[in-house]
């Protein structure tokens, strides 16, 4: 998931233009996708002279802001999981067997996580399968 400094909008996944605006992020590309820093004018691998618009920069207190926000669904489920597998280790301790519920609740929690882990690449691909990339019209 990537935070666009232009438009202020989010696309899932690793992606390397802005899927809202178009813009490149904190690099140019040239028609053949190299990646050049943000200051080249000239793309260093194929001397092409036309490099995509990169975003303006984030601002410095917005970058630990957006990596809370991305990474806070995984850091609160990872908590649940572990709560769970304790809660269910204790009651291995006590009763000597776990109860159904607490079961079925972990296995929840984990494919919840595993949706967490997976689902920016299923959007990205159901995205482009719906919408095809438009990204080759701006430069
Ligand atoms: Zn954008
Ligand atoms: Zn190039």
């Amino acid at each position: 998931m990537r935070y666009c400094p232009l438009c202020h909008r989010l696309t899932a996944g690793d992606p390397l233009f802005c899927s809202h605006c178009g813009t490149t992020y904190d690099a140019k590309l040239c028609p053949s996708r190299h990646i050049n820093p943000r200051q080249a004018d000239v793309c260093s691998q194929c001397g092409s002279r036309d490099l995509s618009t990169p975003a303006p920069r984030m601002p410095l207190w917005l970058r630990p802001v957006v990596l809370a926000v991305s990474l806070l669904p995984g850091v609160i489920l990872a908590l649940l999981l572990v709560l769970v597998a304790i809660a269910m280790l204790q009651a291995l301790a006590t009763n000597g067997q776990v109860q159904g519920q607490l079961i079925v609740l972990f296995l929840i929690l984990a494919l919840l996580w595993w949706i967490y882990i997976h689902l920016p690449k299923f959007i990205q691909k159901a995205l482009r399968s719906i919408w095809p990339s438009k990204k080759q019209d701006r430069h």
